[in-house]
C-alpha cells in the first residue's frame, strides 16, 4: 500500500467496500513498461480498469488504447483521445459497432474467424485488421485460451483473405493468458507468429504488426517476475525468430498497468463457526464475488490481504462474500491464515485490487450498490 492510499485511508471513511487507486502507481506502472520494452508501444487494455482519470493519467504519457467495446470507444474519444490511438481488438464484435467505430476514425481491428472478417470487409473497407492465433494459456493464472484465437493454418489462409477482401492485412496477436508467470510462453508465441509471416510473406504479404497482447502480472499471493524480465524475455523472442527485421510491436497491459495501483478497502461483517469443535472460521466481508472480487472464481486470482492485526496467532479460514448465494465465497482451498484476533467491524484491505474489480461489480445483487472507486 503507497503512503497516499494509507493517508485517504486514514484521513477519509467512506461506506466500505470501496477501491482507492493511487495514479502515481498507474503511471509509474505505465513508464516501467516503457521503459523494459522501449521498442514496442503500449495499448492500454481499458477493460481492466475504464475509470476516466486513469485513461487520461495514461494518455498524457503518451499511451495508445485496446478496447473491447464500442462503448470503451466512444468513452476514450469522449476523453479527447484520437480514434488513431484506439485499437478495436475485441475478436466478436457486432458489424454496427465496427461501422461506427470505423465512422469515428478507428483503423486498427481485430479478427480470429471468417464471419468477422465478412463483417470487417462491409463495415470498415480498407482497413486495418489483424488476426489473433491461439495460445494455450499454460502459466497463467487467468487463461484467455479456447475462447479466442485461431490456429496458423487458419490464420494463414484469412489473411490473405483479407487482402483478397480489400482489407489490408496488418499483423497478427495472441494473448499468452493474464496474471502470466511463465516467460517462456512468449517465445512460443512469437515463434508461431513468425511462421505466419513467413508463409504469408511466399504470398506476397508483408505484415508488419506482432501484438504481443496483455499477460503482465500484478502483486498477488504467488511470486512474480519484474517487469524487466518480461521485457527481457520478450525481446529475446523477438530478436531470437525475427532477427534484425523486427515488425512493429504493441503490447496490451491492462493488469500490469492497474492491478498494484489499487487497493479495496472491506469490513468484516460476521466471524463464525459451523460447529463448536470446527477449528477453521468463516469470515464474512462486505464484498464477495458479486461486488467485484469474480477473479476469485475457482480461487484464481489469490489477492494479498492486510489487516489491523500485524502480529499475533493465525488461523485457518474461509472467507466468504456477504450475499445470499452459495457461490459467493472467495476462498475455501486456497488456504487463508488470519489473525485469530479478527473480528467483527474490523477493516481489512484487499492489496493490488485496482484491475478487474470495479466494472466487475454487479449493478444491485442483493441491493448492494456497485463497487466504488476512488482516484487520487
Ligand atoms: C483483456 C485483454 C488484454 C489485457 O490483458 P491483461 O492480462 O490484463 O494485461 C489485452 N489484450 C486483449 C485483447 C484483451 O482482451
Amino acid at each position: 500500500m503507497t503512503p497516499k492510499i494509507a493517508r485517504f485511508l486514514a484521513e477519509n471513511s467512506p461506506p466500505t467496500p470501496f477501491l482507492v487507486v493511487d495514479l502515481d502507481v498507474i503511471a509509474h506502472n505505465y513508464k516501467r513498461l516503457a521503459k523494459a520494452m522501449p521498442l514496442a508501444s503500449i495499448f492500454y487494455a481499458v477493460k481492466a480498469n475504464p475509470a476516466p482519470e486513469i485513461i487520461k493519467v495514461l494518455s498524457k504519457l503518451g499511451s495508445s488504447f485496446d478496447t473491447a467495446s464500442i462503448y470503451e470507444i466512444e468513452d476514450c474519444l469522449g476523453l479527447g483521445i484520437g480514434a488513431d490511438r484506439i485499437s478495436f481488438g475485441n475478436t466478436i464484435k457486432k458489424e454496427v459497432d465496427i461501422a461506427r467505430a470505423f465512422k469515428h476514425g478507428v483503423n486498427l481491428f481485430a479478427f480470429d474467424s471468417q464471419a468477422e472478417l465478412d463483417k470487417l470487409a462491409k463495415a470498415a473497407p480498407g482497413a486495418r485488421v489483424f488476426c489473433r492465433i491461439f495460445m494455450t494459456g499454460e502459466g497463467a493464472d487467468w487463461p484467455l485460451s479456447r475462447k479466442f484465437g485461431c490456429d496458423l493454418d487458419m490464420a494463414r489462409d484469412l489473411l490473405i483473405q483479407a487482402r483478397d477482401m480489400g482489407l489490408d492485412p496488418h499483423g497478427v496477436s495472441f494473448h499468452v493468458g493474464s496474471q502470466q508467470r511463465d516467460l517462456t510462453q512468449w517465445d512460443i508465441a512469437v515463434g508461431k507468429t513468425k511462421m505466419l509471416f513467413t508463409a504469408l510473406n511466399e504470398k506476397g504479404i508483408e505484415l508488419k504488426m506482432v501484438n504481443l497482447g496483455g499477460g503482465f502480472p500484478a502483486k498477488y499471493r504467488t511470486r512474480i517476475p519484474t517487469a524487466d524480465a518480461y521485457g527481457e524475455a520478450i525481446m529475446r523472442a523477438m530478436t531470437e525468430h525475427f532477427g534484425n527485421n523486427l515488425p512493429q510491436m504493441i503490447i496490451e497491459p491492462g493488469r500490469g498497468i492497474a492491478g498494484d495501483a489499487g487497493v479495496i478497502q472491506a469490513e468484516v461483517v460476521l466471524v463464525s463457526t459451523k460447529t463448536y469443535d470446527d477449528n477453521r472460521r468463516w469470515v464474512y466481508l462486505d464484498i464477495g464475488k458479486f461486488g467485484g472480487l469474480p477473479e476469485t472464481m475457482g480461487e484464481a486470482i489469490q489477492y494479498r490481504l492486510k489487516t489491523p492485526y500485524e502480529s499475533g496467532p493465525k488461523g485457518p479460514v474461509v472467507l466468504a462474500g456477504p450475499t445470499c448465494d452459495e457461490v459467493d465465497v472467495l476462498y475455501d482451498k486456497a488456504d487463508y491464515k488470519l489473525p485469530l484476533a479478527l473480528k467483527v467491524g474490523d477493516k481489512v484491505q484487499i492489496l493490488s485490487a485496482g484491475a478487474y474489480t470495479t466494472t466487475y461489480s454487479s449493478v444491485a445483487f442483493n441491493g448492494i450498490p456497485p463497487l466504488r472507486g476512488y482516484y487520487i
